[in-house]
């Protein structure tokens, strides 16, 4: 952390006044982070513009893949995940859910894969969640193998070229050998990446370009991380409320300097109320500090805020944390390709069970957590995998509450609002009883 490390202020106990009961609490969002919406704005600007001018390229890209790879080939990034949760957010995903269904995608498919085949199906506006027809389209089958399918579903449509990664799963027990097998496999596939794009839109990578945009990414990361350390204070600064959207730039700036500006700002923010020993909650009113793992429910953003009038607040999450992992600079090309490579491969969502549970306690002591929200969301089936267990683990040996959530990330069918609701009140009955136990 930079600077200082700023003086924390004790944990709020349950008031018993309240007796559980919810009141009316408002997360204060950092004061930055309405520059989020002027942002994202010009990047919708940008992508049509970039759709509609000929000599312009752009692709298509998913998560797990190096968006850096785009800026330092000068090609324009359009990311179908991130639109389709805008979708949610702007709470017409249903409908483009439904749309696809009635193409005949299953209710079990994931529903980003979803949003967006009925998105490009209706066409519907950016600023709702729809995409541009792109030059060509890549994506990898690490985290999961829905981008590939979904992707050579989508180019088929459009009648445009698609590059799909094979990335292996580096499972527990592979030894270094091999791993190094894997990275030159993946590297391989970097070589046949720039060959194919310069086919199809003659762009050649420039070195020089590449780390100017490599260093530029781990400047995010960088500021990105410097944030969460200030989240492990009590009260903290930064509620999910902020986060959620703060993930904007990495997933589609990562390389460019608007996205930094932006995360400078939100630290800056962020010292600030550090310094006057103020938090996202309104004084006193941080009662039960929560580890929230999943995609949210974007339609359903206000859950967190009817966690909040119970006095809950989301200080971690493994989600948004992920998309900002720091990048080794100084090395060669040929080096730095590795290390993509490996970046790949260790995604935390390929991590084997013991490995998860290991990052999940070491999170739960650093950022004193009190809770666990966990997000059962069959749609993302790698987000969810080993949830019982995980549950079980955490329960075991940490002792705290942990709820599990079952529903999707953007169906709001899934999501039954008054059991929801009856499991949040039990969830808090647990955290407000084990606060109780713990002041004994
Ligand atoms: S299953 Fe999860 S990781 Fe895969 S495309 Fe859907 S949301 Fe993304």
């Amino acid at each position: 952390m930079a600077n200082s490390t700023p003086n924390s202020t004790p944990k709020t106990s349950t008031d018993p006044t309240t007796n559980g009961k919810a009141t009316r609490i408002r997360v204060k969002n950092l004061p930055s982070t309405q520059k989020l919406k002027g942002i994202m704005t010009r990047y919708l600007l940008k992508s049509k513009l970039h759709s509609v001018l000929p000599w312009k390229k752009t692709a298509w890209v998913a998560a797990g893949f190096p968006v850096e790879l785009c800026y330092a080939l000068n090609i324009f990034p359009y990311h179908p995940e991130n639109s389709a949760c805008i979708s949610g957010a702007r709470k017409v995903s249903q409908t483009l859910i439904e749309t696809a269904e009635t193409m005949g995608f299953s209710r079990d498919l994931c529903s980003y894969f979803k949003t967006n085949v009925g998105a490009v199906e209706t066409k519907i506006k950016g600023s709702l969640g729809g995409i541009d027809k792109p030059t060509f389209l890549a994506s990898t089958n690490t985290i999961c193998d829905t981008h590939v399918k979904w992707f050579q579903i989508q180019a088929r449509k459009y009648g445009v070229p698609y590059f799909g990664f094979d990335i292996p799963s580096a499972v527990d027990g592979v030894n270094d050998e091999r791993l190094e097998e894997y990275v030159d496999y993946v590297v391989d596939q970097f070589h046949d990446f720039f060959a194919f794009v310069e086919k199809h839109t003659g762009q050649t990578l420039k070195e020089s370009r590449f780390f100017e945009v490599l260093e530029k990414s781990d400047r995010l990361c960088e500021l990105w991380q410097e944030i969460y350390e200030y989240r492990k204070l009590t009260p903290t600064p930064v509620a999910f409320q902020d986060t959620l959207g703060a993930i904007f730039p990495l997933v589609l700036l990562p390389g460019l300097d608007e996205g930094i500006r932006y995360y400078e700002d939100l630290l800056r923010d962020t010292k600030a109320r550090v310094a006057e020993h103020r938090g996202a909650m309104p004084l006193g009113q941080e009662k039960y500090r929560i580890l929230f793992e999943g995609i949210p429910m974007w339609y359903r953003i206000k859950y967190f805020h009817q966690l909040a009038n119970y006095g809950g607040v989301v200080t971690y999450e493994p989600y948004t944390f992920s998309f900002g992992p720091r990048k080794k600079l100084g090395l060669s090309f040929k080096e730095s390709l590795r290390e993509m490579a490996r970046m790949m491969m260790m995604i935390p969502y390929n991590y084997s069970l013991d490995r998860r549970i290991e990052y999940f306690e070491n999170v739960i002591d650093e950022y004193s957590i009190d809770g666990v929200i966990l997000h059962a969301n069959m749609s993302c089936r790698p987000s969810a995998t080993n949830m019982i267990d995980l549950k079980r683990a955490i329960q075991n040996d940490k002792k705290i509450p942990v709820l599990m959530l079952d529903c999707d990330m953007n169906d709001p069918r899934a999501f039954a609002s008054g059991p929801m609701q009856t499991r949040l009140e039990g969830f808090v009955e647990l955290l407000a009883n084990n606060q109780k136990k713990s002041q004994i």
